[in-house]
Protein backbone atom coordinates (compact mmCIF):
# COMPACT_ATOMS: atom_id res chain seq x y z
CA UNK A 1 0.00 0.00 0.00
CA UNK A 2 2.76 2.70 0.90
CA UNK A 3 4.68 2.06 -2.59
CA UNK A 4 1.55 2.56 -4.31
CA UNK A 5 0.75 5.95 -2.36
CA UNK A 6 4.58 7.09 -2.65
CA UNK A 7 4.15 6.58 -6.47
CA UNK A 8 0.58 8.62 -6.55
CA UNK A 9 2.03 11.24 -4.49
CA UNK A 10 5.08 11.58 -6.88
CA UNK A 11 3.19 11.39 -10.02
CA UNK A 12 0.43 14.19 -8.13
CA UNK A 13 -2.66 11.83 -8.00
CA UNK A 14 -4.55 12.01 -5.36
CA UNK A 15 -4.96 9.41 -3.17
CA UNK A 16 -7.88 7.24 -1.79
CA UNK A 17 -10.19 7.14 1.24
CA UNK A 18 -8.43 3.60 2.00
CA UNK A 19 -5.50 5.20 1.42
CA UNK A 20 -5.53 8.21 4.03
CA UNK A 21 -7.46 5.09 6.62
CA UNK A 22 -4.09 2.95 5.66
CA UNK A 23 -1.75 5.86 6.21
CA UNK A 24 -3.44 7.23 9.38
CA UNK A 25 -3.25 3.49 10.89
CA UNK A 26 0.14 2.05 9.79
CA UNK A 27 2.13 4.77 8.16
CA UNK A 28 5.18 5.33 10.18
CA UNK A 29 5.54 9.31 11.36
CA UNK A 30 8.66 9.65 9.19
CA UNK A 31 6.83 8.44 5.90
CA UNK A 32 3.81 10.23 7.03
CA UNK A 33 6.32 13.64 7.62
CA UNK A 34 7.82 12.73 3.97
CA UNK A 35 4.85 12.30 2.35
CA UNK A 36 3.00 15.32 3.26
CA UNK A 37 6.02 17.41 2.93
CA UNK A 38 6.09 16.49 -1.05
CA UNK A 39 2.57 17.59 -1.28
CA UNK A 40 3.01 20.82 0.84
CA UNK A 41 5.93 21.24 -1.51
CA UNK A 42 3.41 21.66 -4.15
CA UNK A 43 2.31 24.86 -2.93
CA UNK A 44 4.61 26.37 -0.24
CA UNK A 45 8.61 26.79 0.77
CA UNK A 46 9.35 23.96 3.12
CA UNK A 47 11.88 25.85 5.02
CA UNK A 48 9.40 28.95 5.65
CA UNK A 49 5.79 29.19 7.75
CA UNK A 50 3.61 31.99 8.46
CA UNK A 51 1.48 33.20 10.68
CA UNK A 52 -0.52 35.90 12.14
CA UNK A 53 -1.38 37.41 15.44
CA UNK A 54 -5.19 37.10 16.00
CA UNK A 55 -8.33 37.53 18.13
CA UNK A 56 -11.56 35.12 18.39
CA UNK A 57 -14.41 37.49 19.64
CA UNK A 58 -17.06 35.69 21.15
CA UNK A 59 -19.40 37.89 21.41
CA UNK A 60 -22.46 36.17 22.84
CA UNK A 61 -22.33 32.94 24.35
CA UNK A 62 -26.53 32.55 23.82
CA UNK A 63 -27.09 29.60 21.92
CA UNK A 64 -30.31 27.28 20.61
CA UNK A 65 -28.70 24.68 19.29
CA UNK A 66 -27.37 22.97 22.66
CA UNK A 67 -24.27 20.81 21.29
CA UNK A 68 -23.05 18.34 23.65
CA UNK A 69 -19.30 18.79 22.74
CA UNK A 70 -19.65 22.78 23.51
CA UNK A 71 -18.99 23.96 27.01
CA UNK A 72 -19.17 27.54 26.07
CA UNK A 73 -22.57 28.10 25.50
CA UNK A 74 -25.58 28.97 27.55
CA UNK A 75 -29.05 28.43 26.67
CA UNK A 76 -31.63 31.72 26.62
CA UNK A 77 -32.52 32.71 30.27
CA UNK A 78 -29.50 30.81 31.60
CA UNK A 79 -28.25 33.24 34.53
CA UNK A 80 -24.78 33.42 32.89
CA UNK A 81 -25.73 34.38 29.51
CA UNK A 82 -24.25 37.78 27.74
CA UNK A 83 -24.50 39.43 24.32
CA UNK A 84 -21.74 42.16 24.26
CA UNK A 85 -22.63 45.59 23.29
CA UNK A 86 -20.29 47.10 19.85
CA UNK A 87 -18.41 48.79 22.69
CA UNK A 88 -17.35 45.95 24.73
CA UNK A 89 -16.37 44.17 21.28
CA UNK A 90 -14.20 47.46 20.38
CA UNK A 91 -12.66 46.99 23.72
CA UNK A 92 -11.57 43.44 22.88
CA UNK A 93 -10.43 44.36 19.55
CA UNK A 94 -8.33 47.55 21.30
CA UNK A 95 -6.55 44.56 23.37
CA UNK A 96 -5.88 42.36 20.73
CA UNK A 97 -4.38 45.49 18.53
CA UNK A 98 -1.69 46.20 21.61
CA UNK A 99 -0.53 42.85 21.28
CA UNK A 100 0.23 43.76 17.50
CA UNK A 101 -2.77 41.58 16.38
CA UNK A 102 -4.05 41.74 12.55
CA UNK A 103 -6.78 39.52 11.95
CA UNK A 104 -10.45 39.51 14.38
CA UNK A 105 -12.30 36.34 13.93
CA UNK A 106 -15.62 36.56 15.25
CA UNK A 107 -18.07 33.22 17.01
CA UNK A 108 -20.66 33.49 19.06
CA UNK A 109 -23.60 31.04 19.57
CA UNK A 110 -27.39 30.96 17.89
CA UNK A 111 -28.78 33.57 19.19
CA UNK A 112 -32.23 33.70 18.29
CA UNK A 113 -33.09 37.38 18.75
CA UNK A 114 -30.32 38.32 16.15
CA UNK A 115 -30.99 38.81 12.65
CA UNK A 116 -29.05 39.48 9.06
CA UNK A 117 -28.80 42.86 9.49
CA UNK A 118 -27.81 43.24 13.07
CA UNK A 119 -24.48 41.76 12.10
CA UNK A 120 -24.23 43.72 9.38
CA UNK A 121 -24.76 46.85 11.83
CA UNK A 122 -21.94 45.56 14.09
CA UNK A 123 -19.34 44.59 11.03
CA UNK A 124 -19.49 48.17 9.81
CA UNK A 125 -18.83 49.64 12.41
CA UNK A 126 -15.62 47.47 13.63
CA UNK A 127 -14.27 48.09 9.90
CA UNK A 128 -14.98 51.68 10.09
CA UNK A 129 -13.12 51.85 13.30
CA UNK A 130 -10.29 49.64 12.68
CA UNK A 131 -9.32 49.77 8.94
CA UNK A 132 -6.00 48.69 9.53
CA UNK A 133 -7.71 44.70 10.41
CA UNK A 134 -8.97 42.14 8.77
CA UNK A 135 -12.40 40.44 9.86
CA UNK A 136 -13.69 36.91 9.78
CA UNK A 137 -16.63 38.22 10.42
CA UNK A 138 -18.76 35.17 10.64
CA UNK A 139 -18.73 31.18 10.64
CA UNK A 140 -20.93 29.28 8.13
CA UNK A 141 -22.97 27.89 10.78
CA UNK A 142 -23.42 31.24 12.13
CA UNK A 143 -24.58 32.56 8.85
CA UNK A 144 -26.67 29.58 8.49
CA UNK A 145 -28.84 30.28 11.55
CA UNK A 146 -29.00 33.81 11.46
CA UNK A 147 -29.98 33.44 7.49
CA UNK A 148 -32.73 30.91 8.36
CA UNK A 149 -33.79 32.97 11.55
CA UNK A 150 -34.10 36.16 9.02
CA UNK A 151 -36.07 34.20 6.45
CA UNK A 152 -33.59 34.93 3.82
CA UNK A 153 -32.20 32.53 1.22
CA UNK A 154 -28.26 31.39 1.84
CA UNK A 155 -27.88 33.40 -1.93
CA UNK A 156 -29.45 36.36 -0.23
CA UNK A 157 -28.10 36.82 3.01
CA UNK A 158 -24.50 36.30 1.22
CA UNK A 159 -25.03 39.24 -1.21
CA UNK A 160 -26.86 41.35 1.62
CA UNK A 161 -22.84 41.04 3.37
CA UNK A 162 -20.85 41.30 0.57
CA UNK A 163 -22.78 44.19 -0.01
CA UNK A 164 -22.30 45.54 3.13
CA UNK A 165 -18.73 45.20 2.90
CA UNK A 166 -18.22 41.59 4.48
CA UNK A 167 -15.33 40.46 2.95
CA UNK A 168 -14.94 36.17 4.81
CA UNK A 169 -17.45 33.98 6.21
CA UNK A 170 -15.45 31.59 7.22
CA UNK A 171 -15.78 27.56 7.41
CA UNK A 172 -15.57 26.93 11.12
CA UNK A 173 -19.22 25.56 13.00
CA UNK A 174 -17.82 21.91 11.15
CA UNK A 175 -16.44 19.69 13.54
CA UNK A 176 -17.12 16.53 11.73
CA UNK A 177 -19.38 17.12 8.85
CA UNK A 178 -21.42 14.10 8.45
CA UNK A 179 -24.71 13.47 8.98
CA UNK A 180 -23.85 10.49 11.26
CA UNK A 181 -21.72 12.43 13.49
CA UNK A 182 -24.15 15.56 13.59
CA UNK A 183 -26.95 13.60 14.87
CA UNK A 184 -25.24 12.12 17.47
CA UNK A 185 -24.15 15.16 18.75
CA UNK A 186 -25.32 18.29 17.90
CA UNK A 187 -28.99 17.46 15.84
CA UNK A 188 -30.20 21.25 15.93
CA UNK A 189 -27.09 22.58 14.51
CA UNK A 190 -27.14 21.65 11.01
CA UNK A 191 -27.54 18.30 8.15
CA UNK A 192 -23.68 18.44 6.36
CA UNK A 193 -25.38 18.96 3.05
CA UNK A 194 -27.12 21.91 4.07
CA UNK A 195 -23.50 23.22 5.15
CA UNK A 196 -21.91 23.06 1.98
CA UNK A 197 -24.98 24.76 0.39
CA UNK A 198 -24.70 27.51 2.62
CA UNK A 199 -20.85 27.48 2.21
CA UNK A 200 -21.30 27.68 -2.01
CA UNK A 201 -23.90 30.60 -1.53
CA UNK A 202 -20.79 32.34 0.08
CA UNK A 203 -18.40 31.60 -2.27
CA UNK A 204 -21.07 32.36 -5.30
CA UNK A 205 -21.83 35.45 -3.79
CA UNK A 206 -17.97 36.34 -3.54
CA UNK A 207 -16.98 36.14 -0.08
CA UNK A 208 -14.37 34.22 0.93
CA UNK A 209 -14.26 30.79 2.86
CA UNK A 210 -11.72 28.54 4.41
CA UNK A 211 -12.41 25.04 5.43
CA UNK A 212 -12.39 23.58 8.82
CA UNK A 213 -12.32 20.38 11.09
CA UNK A 214 -11.99 18.87 14.29
CA UNK A 215 -11.32 15.75 15.56
CA UNK A 216 -11.16 13.62 19.20
CA UNK A 217 -14.32 13.84 19.82
CA UNK A 218 -15.41 9.92 19.63
CA UNK A 219 -15.74 10.11 15.59
CA UNK A 220 -14.89 6.95 13.89
CA UNK A 221 -12.00 6.95 11.49
CA UNK A 222 -14.80 6.50 8.11
CA UNK A 223 -16.23 9.66 9.56
CA UNK A 224 -12.84 11.46 9.52
CA UNK A 225 -12.00 10.14 6.37
CA UNK A 226 -15.53 10.94 4.64
CA UNK A 227 -15.24 14.68 6.46
CA UNK A 228 -11.92 14.84 3.98
CA UNK A 229 -13.35 13.21 1.16
CA UNK A 230 -16.47 15.43 1.09
CA UNK A 231 -14.72 18.65 1.56
CA UNK A 232 -12.00 17.61 -1.00
CA UNK A 233 -15.46 17.15 -3.62
CA UNK A 234 -16.57 20.48 -2.79
CA UNK A 235 -13.11 22.17 -3.40
CA UNK A 236 -12.87 20.90 -6.63
CA UNK A 237 -17.03 21.22 -7.77
CA UNK A 238 -16.68 25.25 -6.89
CA UNK A 239 -13.83 26.00 -8.14
CA UNK A 240 -10.69 25.37 -5.41
CA UNK A 241 -12.05 28.90 -4.04
CA UNK A 242 -10.87 28.31 -0.59
CA UNK A 243 -7.09 29.31 0.22
CA UNK A 244 -7.04 27.08 3.24
CA UNK A 245 -7.71 24.11 6.01
CA UNK A 246 -7.52 24.18 9.86
CA UNK A 247 -7.61 21.21 12.16
CA UNK A 248 -7.75 21.68 15.82
CA UNK A 249 -8.42 19.24 18.81
CA UNK A 250 -11.60 18.92 21.08
CA UNK A 251 -11.34 19.76 24.33
CA UNK A 252 -13.24 17.95 26.79
CA UNK A 253 -13.83 19.92 29.50
CA UNK A 254 -17.13 21.31 31.09
CA UNK A 255 -19.28 19.78 28.22
CA UNK A 256 -21.95 17.12 28.53
CA UNK A 257 -19.94 15.04 25.63
CA UNK A 258 -16.77 14.87 27.92
CA UNK A 259 -14.34 11.89 27.08
CA UNK A 260 -10.48 11.90 26.89
CA UNK A 261 -8.04 14.29 24.96
CA UNK A 262 -6.44 12.71 22.36
CA UNK A 263 -2.92 13.10 21.99
CA UNK A 264 -0.86 15.90 20.17
CA UNK A 265 1.04 12.62 18.48
CA UNK A 266 -2.40 11.75 16.80
CA UNK A 267 -3.21 15.35 16.16
CA UNK A 268 0.07 15.46 14.14
CA UNK A 269 -0.30 12.17 12.24
CA UNK A 270 -3.94 13.17 10.86
CA UNK A 271 -2.60 17.01 9.91
CA UNK A 272 -0.18 14.98 7.60
CA UNK A 273 -2.97 12.66 6.37
CA UNK A 274 -4.92 15.73 5.65
CA UNK A 275 -2.66 17.76 3.79
CA UNK A 276 -1.48 14.34 1.49
CA UNK A 277 -5.53 13.92 1.11
CA UNK A 278 -6.76 17.68 0.34
CA UNK A 279 -4.39 18.22 -2.65
CA UNK A 280 -6.68 20.79 -4.10
CA UNK A 281 -5.88 23.16 -0.49
CA UNK A 282 -3.16 24.98 -1.12
CA UNK A 283 -2.38 26.24 2.69
CA UNK A 284 -2.54 23.61 5.86
CA UNK A 285 -2.75 25.14 9.23
CA UNK A 286 -2.15 23.93 12.60
CA UNK A 287 -3.75 24.82 16.01
CA UNK A 288 -1.62 26.80 18.30
CA UNK A 289 -4.78 27.32 20.43
CA UNK A 290 -5.51 23.60 20.83
CA UNK A 291 -1.86 22.44 20.59
CA UNK A 292 0.38 25.03 22.37
CA UNK A 293 3.76 25.35 21.09
CA UNK A 294 3.59 21.78 20.39
CA UNK A 295 1.52 22.47 16.94
CA UNK A 296 4.54 23.73 15.55
CA UNK A 297 5.75 20.49 14.84
CA UNK A 298 2.41 20.27 12.87
CA UNK A 299 4.89 22.04 10.14
CA UNK A 300 7.21 18.92 9.43
CA UNK A 301 3.70 16.77 9.19
CA UNK A 302 2.56 19.33 6.03
CA UNK A 303 1.35 22.32 7.69
CA UNK A 304 2.25 25.53 6.50
CA UNK A 305 0.79 28.67 8.51
CA UNK A 306 -0.29 29.05 12.13
CA UNK A 307 -1.97 31.66 14.11
CA UNK A 308 -0.74 32.81 17.19
CA UNK A 309 -4.09 33.95 19.50
CA UNK A 310 -4.62 35.95 21.84
CA UNK A 311 -8.42 35.02 23.37
CA UNK A 312 -10.90 32.50 22.21
CA UNK A 313 -13.70 31.74 24.76
CA UNK A 314 -15.18 28.93 22.76
CA UNK A 315 -11.89 26.44 23.54
CA UNK A 316 -10.71 27.98 26.98
CA UNK A 317 -13.71 27.15 28.26
CA UNK A 318 -13.36 23.52 27.73
CA UNK A 319 -9.81 23.66 28.84
CA UNK A 320 -7.35 25.15 26.40
CA UNK A 321 -4.94 27.83 27.20
CA UNK A 322 -3.77 30.81 25.74
CA UNK A 323 0.05 32.38 26.15
CA UNK A 324 0.90 35.69 24.71
CA UNK A 325 4.68 34.70 24.66
CA UNK A 326 4.72 34.57 21.37
CA UNK A 327 8.51 34.44 21.03
CA UNK A 328 8.11 31.50 23.13
CA UNK A 329 6.10 29.66 20.97
CA UNK A 330 7.77 30.52 18.09
CA UNK A 331 10.89 29.05 19.49
CA UNK A 332 9.14 25.88 18.83
CA UNK A 333 9.65 25.82 15.00
CA UNK A 334 11.59 23.22 14.34
CA UNK A 335 15.02 23.90 13.37
CA UNK A 336 15.24 24.37 9.37
CA UNK A 337 12.07 25.93 9.47
CA UNK A 338 11.90 29.96 9.89
CA UNK A 339 8.76 31.77 10.52
CA UNK A 340 7.46 34.73 9.39
CA UNK A 341 4.52 37.05 10.09
CA UNK A 342 1.92 37.29 7.05
CA UNK A 343 0.00 39.99 6.09
CA UNK A 344 -3.80 38.79 6.45
CA UNK A 345 -4.56 36.62 2.63
CA UNK A 346 -6.71 38.14 0.26
CA UNK A 347 -10.24 36.53 -0.95
CA UNK A 348 -9.96 34.88 -4.26
CA UNK A 349 -11.86 38.03 -6.01
CA UNK A 350 -9.26 39.92 -4.77
CA UNK A 351 -6.50 37.86 -6.36
CA UNK A 352 -8.96 37.51 -9.43
CA UNK A 353 -9.16 41.52 -9.55
CA UNK A 354 -5.48 41.67 -9.41
CA UNK A 355 -4.72 39.49 -12.16
CA UNK A 356 -7.18 41.71 -14.26
S1 LIG B 1 -20.88 24.65 19.23
FE1 LIG B 1 -21.75 26.60 18.50
S2 LIG B 1 -23.79 26.03 17.79
FE2 LIG B 1 -23.10 24.34 19.13
S3 LIG B 1 -23.90 24.86 21.18
FE3 LIG B 1 -21.79 25.71 21.03
S4 LIG B 1 -22.10 27.83 20.38
FE4 LIG B 1 -23.99 26.73 19.94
Amino acid sequence: MLAEIRRKVDARTSIGPQEAAWLFEHASDEDLKELATKVKARFNPVDEATYLIMAIVNYTNVCVARCDYCSFYRFPGAADTYHLSTDQVCERIDALTELGGQLVGFNGGFHPDLRVDDYIELFRTVRQRYPQLAFYEMTVAEFMFVTKRSKLSYAESARRFREAGTRWITGGGAEILTNSFRMRHSPGKYEAEDYYAAQEAILDAGLGSTATMVIGFDETLDERVQHLVDLRDFQARTGARMPSFLCWTYKPWNNDLGGEEISTEEYLRWLAVSRIFLDNIPHIRASVLTQNERALEGLLYGADDFDLPTEDEVTQKAGATISHQFEQVLAAAPEGIRTVQREPWPVWTELQDAAK
